[in-house]
């Protein structure tokens, strides 16, 4: 079965939009196989991001995820990446549609509350270096009444 990374952004930490957004994953049917609420350094922020480090953002993009404490899952179900990506909403919350993560919670870019892997081999990248001990095994006993 498919896999995501999905991340609480400090932002979304603090102001205390957690039990919310993973209310909306839990919702939807999909499983949670991994979280830990860490901060991380800037050289791991550095990693996690290292697409984008030739972006004019990308120092006030590590600056802003070290801030303070994230969450870090991983969450499971068929298509994750992309209707995780459609839950959470566009990049620019400007841009984010009313009844996704960021169109319901952020205004601006740099403070989007909520990161999701765009792919499924970046989603393998990040779930490896989020969570080098693995991930939980288990099935949720709801399975057969959310897939058919
Ligand atoms: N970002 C930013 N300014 C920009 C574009 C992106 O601050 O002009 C930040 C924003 O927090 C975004 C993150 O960089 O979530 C990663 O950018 P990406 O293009 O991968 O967007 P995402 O995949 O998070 O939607
Ligand atoms: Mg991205």
């Amino acid at each position: 079965m498919e896999q995501t990374f999905i991340m609480i952004k400090p932002d979304g930490v603090q102001r205390g939009l957690v039990g919310e957004i993973i209310g909306r994953f839990e919702k939807k049917g999909f499983t949670l196989k991994g979280l830990k609420f860490i901060t991380v350094d800037q050289a791991f922020a550095e990693k996690h991001y290292a697409d984008l480090s030739a972006k004019p953002f990308f120092n006030g993009l590590v600056e802003y995820i070290v801030s303070g404490p994230v969450v870090a899952m991983v969450w499971e179900g068929k298509n994750v990446v992309t209707t995780g990506r459609k839950i959470i909403g566009a990049t620019n919350p400007a841009e984010s549609a009313p009844g996704t993560i960021r169109g319901d919670y952020a205004i601006d870019i740099g403070r989007n509350v909520i990161h999701g892997s765009d792919a499924v081999e970046s989603a393998r990248k990040e779930i490896a270096l989020w969570f080098p001990e693995g991930i939980a095994e288990w099935r949720s006993s709801q399975h057969s009444w959310i897939y058919e």
